[in-house]
Parts: structure tokens; C-alpha cells; sequence
């Protein structure tokens, strides 16, 4: 059954089938996934591929994100190494992406990849995701389903909110568990994390045993992830505050800020792993509210906290400092 007020469908059999029809006729579909909902097409497909770019304002240089059903199909269009194989054992399928070389009979896209010689590999672990993939004979091209710099979506009605009518067919899979973009690390060389997310590096070092490099500055963009300013609200956003703005907005954390009408508590109970999740989320409702600015409290920087204030200092990198 449809959603009477947009293009957003339940994921029973039927449905699916119909998402698989869009993929096989090079349409882009919404996909959830545990992370944030991504535009889905065929990975195979140049024609496809091409929609995604256009529909995000996704410069061509930043290669997307290919999703596969499992480590056999994996194998098909990557060169598996031993650290791939490590980190897949532990935490796949689930939320992280990893970089590898191409194999030279992929029949990726290259427009996917950006022209690069490597593949962002993810195996999701959403159900929904899966049992899409599992009907397909192609992985997905799945970026995030934002406008490029904005706030990635963690609902089918964000989708809706990115893209209106443009995007015709969302696979609605509730609120995305995670709620932060995926982990990637690269491991075509030392293993090294190119984006934080809710996987840490301390569980890949234990995994691994091998000191987990965490790029922080780069003059080469491997990922628009590195871009400076990202994951924007479309309004300021003020870190590192104890109070906000006048007609603006002020995201806490804890019990150490006291309610208010434009108090919006990531966690009341001190848990980044919620604070992670209602990110987002809240704010897209301080947008929607029409407040002016957003400042935010100090957000505590171990676990998935690294991820957040990763995200909310990129938000942020247009206003810092002034
Ligand atoms: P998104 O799906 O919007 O969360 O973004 C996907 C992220 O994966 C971006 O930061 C991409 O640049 C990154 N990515 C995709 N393919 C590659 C690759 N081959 N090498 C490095 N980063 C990649
Ligand atoms: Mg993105």
C-alpha cells in the first residue's frame, strides 16, 4: 500500500517486487538502512549512476557507496584482502564501509567509483536493505539521500523533505536505528579511517591488532565526508556553547542544561548512542521551526561521540569563529 501523502511504500513482498522493477528499469529508489536512508540505484548501471549525481548535486569526484548482499557477490567486483575479511567477520553485515581495490573484471560503474581504481564496499544491515538485495542480481549505488552538504535523512519522510517528487518510490523502513552516516575505513594500504561513525576505531584495533590511523586533515579529498562544510542544517550552527543565540536554538546534552522552549536534549540520560541517533532529526525540526541559528553544548568525544562532533563541526565550519 501507498502512503496516501507521498511516494513512501511498506516494505511487504509486493512492494519489493516493485522496487526491484525500478532498479532493473535505472530508476533511483529510497532505501533505508541502519545508518541514514540512501538514493538507491544499480551500481551496473552508468544511465542510473548518473540520476544519483544529478538528484544530489553530487559533485562527480565523490564516488558513492556500493552495497552488496553478501561476501560471494563482494567478491565478484573487489579484491578481498585479509584485513576486508577480519572486519567482515566481526562487524558485517552492520555499519561500516571499506575501501578496496577494484577487481578488473568489476562491472561497476566507474562513474560510481569516480573513475577511482577502488570500490566503497558496505553490507547493510537493515532488513529492508536486505531483502531487496537478496531479490536483485546487481549491488546498489546508495549514497546518502541528502542534497549534497545537508543533513542526511533518517526517515522515509526526510526523503520526502530532501527531495519532494522527484524521487517517486521510498522503501519505508521507520527511523534508521544509528542515525550517523557508516564507518569507512580504507584498507588498500594501512588501515586508515577515513570517516568516524558508529563502529570505533578501538573495535577495529581489536579486531585487527594494528594501529588504526584516523585521517584528520586531508589536501587530497578522499571522501566528501573530509569536505570541511557538511551535514548542514541550512541555518548557523555554533559549537562548543553554553547558551543560544538570540531567536536561535540550543541542542543540549545531559542534565546540564535546564528545559526550555528552544531546548532540544540529544539524551537526557548522558547516552551518546541515543545523542547520535536524535541528531539529526532534531535538527530538522529547529529548521522547520524557523529558528535562526543552532548552538550546541560540548558533546563528550569518545564512542560514537567522535562521529557526532565530527558531523556538528563541519556543520558548523562556515560559522566557526565568528
Ligand atoms: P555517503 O554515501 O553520502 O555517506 O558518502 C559516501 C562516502 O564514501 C563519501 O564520503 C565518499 O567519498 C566515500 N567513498 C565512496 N567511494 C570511495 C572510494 N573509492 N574511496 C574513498 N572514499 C569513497
Ligand atoms: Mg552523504
Amino acid at each position: 500500500m501507498k502512503n496516501i501523502h507521498s511516494n513512501i511504500y511498506r516494505p511487504n513482498y509486493a512492494n519489493l517486487k516493485k522496487a526491484k522493477k525500478n532498479i532493473e528499469n535505472n530508476n533511483v529508489i529510497g532505501l533505508p538502512t541502519e545508518t541514514v536512508y540512501g538514493l538507491a540505484a544499480s551500481a551496473y548501471s552508468d544511465k542510473s549512476v548518473k540520476k544519483i549525481f544529478k538528484l544530489k548535486k553530487r559533485p562527480s569526484f565523490n564516488p558513492l557507496i556500493i552495497h552488496f548482499k553478501n561476501l560471494e557477490c563482494v567478491k565478484k567486483d573487489v579484491i578481498c584482502n585479509n584485513y576486508f575479511i577480519k572486519l567482515y567477520r566481526a562487524f558485517c553485515p552492520g555499519p561500516i564501509t571499506f575501501v578496496l581495490n577494484k577487481s578488473p573484471s568489476s562491472k561497476i560503474s566507474k562513474m560510481a567509483n569516480a573513475g577511482k581504481k577502488t570500490v566503497a564496499v558496505r553490507i547493510p544491515k537493515h532488513k529492508v536493505a536486505r531483502k531487496l538485495l537478496k531479490i536483485l542480481n546487481v549491488p546498489l549505488a546508495a549514497p546518502s539521500a541528502n542534497i549534497s552538504s545537508r543533513l542526511s535523512p533518517t526517515s522515509a519522510s526526510d526523503v520526502v523533505d530532501e527531495f519532494g517528487n522527484q524521487i517517486k518510490f521510498i522503501l519505508d523502513g521507520g527511523r534508521c536505528k544509528i542515525g550517523l552516516e557508516s564507518t569507512i575505513i580504507d584498507l588498500t594500504h594501512k588501515p586508515t579511517i577515513l570517516r568516524q561513525g558508529a563502529i570505533t576505531s578501538k573495535e577495529i584495533y581489536k579486531i585487527l591488532r594494528k594501529k588504526i590511523a584516523v585521517i584528520k586533515k586531508s589536501k587530497v579529498i578522499k571522501a566528501p565526508g573530509q569536505l570541511k562544510f557538511h551535514y548542514s542544517p541550512g541555518i548557523p550552527v555554533l559549537i562548543n556553547k553554553n547558551y543560544p543565540r538570540k531567536n536561535g536554538a540550543f541542542i543540549t546534552f545531559g542534565k546540564k542544561f535546564k528545559s526550555s522552549k528552544n531546548h532540544f536534549n540529544l539524551s537526557k540520560k548522558n547516552n551518546l548512542r541515543e545523542a547520535a541517533n536524535n541528531l539529526y532529526k532534531t535538527m530538522r525540526k529547529i529548521r522547520k521551526k524557523n529558528y535562526k541559528s543552532i548552538s550546541i553544548c560540548k558533546i563528550p568525544n569518545f564512542g560514537i561521540g567522535r562521529a557526532i562532533n565530527d558531523r556538528i563541526k563541519k556543520a558548523s565550519y562556515k560559522w566557526q569563529s565568528k
